[in-house]
């Protein structure tokens, strides 16, 4: 509970110090809210140096609970010459310590889980309902003892109680609050719009005293929109200096500019409203902005984890993709071994092997770094092609396969298919994943022959379409109901990857696709943009 940097800034600073400090101050509290007293005693309507008590121990902690006793006896010297007789004064300053040290004990001590720094709304109202059983209890107690010592007359006692407790629980209400906010470092920050509230709070005062003629006390209510407007804008630390500065105004008022002429008890009554209004106020937009920085956090980390969780497919994608390339180089090298291995060495193939072997690595290095630019920053490489270019390009790189699995591939360009502009290797890409899925789809079902056709078409909304189709054995019915979902496979060693890679690419360039089952077997579209559609 009590917080661990207030700690060690108390701990710097001597008690001697504190203590010095905190009975100054109680004493020229006690004297500048003097005012429309009850007799010659400390019964007043506003007493700020009871909520300074309150921010002693709470701050502090502990052990300056003596003081709260030796600060009633003090006040009583220094402002008021001891009015009351010895053994009734005795009474009267114990009353006070005890009543509050059992308060600030309780906030203090952790009983009621209340924390210093005020971040819950349940912190306000804990001290509020702490502060309040506390005055009545001391201020009930004290006008019996003034009663009984015949200090005051007994018919007397309700008026005297009601001005010290009003006087007390304000003084709590209003000082507590804004000191435990300054000191944990929650001060309201000084903008344009705080100026104006001032100004606001300056006019409804003027209103409720000085406006055109009306029941004063009912004009009170003016000073509740600059006290709503602060708190819902700057949450509670707004509301409380707000309320601070409403305070010092409305004594400023009552007793130097108007001395006498108002009964300071009845507006301090709806000072009291007003505070507990503006720190509920203030309190809930205090509440609502920390449950919107922890939603913030919340999604903070879930993004993390998002990202977390592309890596995890960025590798798998990157694995999927170089494994083409890097068997073809395969062949290619185990070739050379044995050109190399032959007796006459045939030179001019063993060149060419190593070339092949060569552009295929080349090949696996520039997808890597393809992919890792599309999925970090979705980013792409642009050139116009024609279609039928692209098409041949891929299926050059998987022609030998397909022909040695024993399945043929046809394809047909539509005569009047625009150019597409788009990233050749990536689209490529695209093709080779999709011819290889199907010829694997073929083989897979133990199809001893196949055929597979690759057509770039219009579609029906006249954007340039790819159909790739296969007389396999189809896709099952999961597959279409969830097309693209990453590491789905039915293969034994597939990664899941080349759908939602494929997916990923043509997005990215601004096309559809989408799986079907043709009449023959399994087939996927794509569209493109063509040259003169905007990029994507
Ligand atoms: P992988 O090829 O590594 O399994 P893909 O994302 O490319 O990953 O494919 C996911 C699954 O979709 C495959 O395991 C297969 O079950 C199914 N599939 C893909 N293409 C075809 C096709 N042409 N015919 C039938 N099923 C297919």
């Amino acid at each position: 509970m009590f917080d661990n940097e207030i700690s060690a800034w108390v701990r710097r600073r001597s008690t001697w110090l504190i203590g010095l400090a905190y009975l100054t101050a109680y004493v020229a509290l006690d004297w500048a809210s003097y005012v429309q007293p009850f007799g010659p005693f400390g019964v007043t309507p506003w007493n700020p140096y009871t909520g300074l008590s309150f921010v002693l121990i709470l701050l502090c902690g502990p052990r300056y609970i003596p003081l709260l006793f030796v600060a009633p006896f003090l006040a009583d010297l220094v402002v008021r010459h001891l009015p009351a007789p010895l053994p009734a004064g005795l009474l009267l300053w114990l009353v006070v310590g005890a009543g509050y040290s059992a308060a600030t004990l309780a906030l203090s001590k952790g009983k009621y889980d209340f924390q210093i720094r005020l971040p819950r709304l349940y912190d306000i109202w804990i001290l509020l309902l702490v502060a309040t059983s506390s005055t009545v209890f001391v201020a009930c107690l004290y006008a019996a003892i003034l009663a009984s010592a015949d200090l005051i007359a007994w018919r007397d006692f309700f008026v005297a109680a009601l001005r010290l407790w009003i006087g007390d629980l304000i003084g709590i209400a209003v000082v507590t609050p804004f000191a435990l906010l300054v000191a944990t470092g929650r001060r309201l920050k000084l903008t344009w719009e705080t100026l104006a509230q001032f100004i606001a709070m300056c006019a409804a005062l003027w209103a409720v005293f000085h406006g055109p003629a009306m029941p004063q006390l009912y004009r009170f209510y003016l000073l509740f929109l600059p006290i709503i407007w602060i708190a819902l804008r700057s949450g509670l630390p707004g509301a409380c200096t707000g309320l601070v500065i409403t305070q010092l105004a409305l004594m400023f008022v009552i007793e130097f500019l108007l001395p006498g002429s108002v009964d300071t008890t009845t507006y301090q009554e709806m000072m009291l409203v007003l505070t507990l209004t503006g720190l509920a106020a203030g309190g809930v937009v205090m509440e609502r902005e920390q449950a919107e920085y922890r939603l913030r956090l919340q999604q903070e980390a879930h993004a993390r984890l998002t990202r977390l969780g592309s890596i995890n497919e960025l590798s798998a994608a990157v694995a999927h993709e170089i494994n083409q390339p890097l068997s073809a180089a395969a062949t290619y090298t185990r070739l050379l071994a044995e050109e190399l291995g032959e007796r006459d060495f045939p030179i001019a193939d063993a060149r060419e092997s190593a070339e092949k072997a060569n552009t295929q690595v080349q090949r696996a290095a520039a997808v890597v770094r393809r992919l890792r630019d599309l999925i970090q920053t979705g980013r792409i490489e642009q050139s116009t092609v024609e279609m039928s270019e692209l098409l041949n390009a891929a299926l050059e790189v998987v022609k030998p396969e397909l022909q040695r699995a024993g399945v043929s591939i046809v394809s047909q360009v539509e005569g009047d298919l625009p150019r597409v502009t788009v990233d050749v290797l990536q689209i490529e890409q695209v093709l080779i994943n999709l011819v290889r899925n199907a010829y694997e789809a073929i083989e897979g079902a133990g199809y001893s022959s196949g055929t597979i056709s690759v057509m770039a078409r219009r579609s029906t909304k006249g954007e340039p379409e790819i159909v790739i189709g296969d007389t396999g054995p189809g896709f099952d019915s999961e597959q279409i109901a969830n097309p693209f979902t990453p590491f789905h496979t039915t293969k034994r060693g597939g990664l899941g990857m080349g759908l939602s890679l494929c997916r990923s690419i043509v997005e990215a360039h601004g096309g559809r696709i989408w799986l079907a089952n043709g009449p023959q077997g399994a087939e996927v579209h794509f569209t493109l943009q063509d040259r003169n559609s905007p990029p994507p």
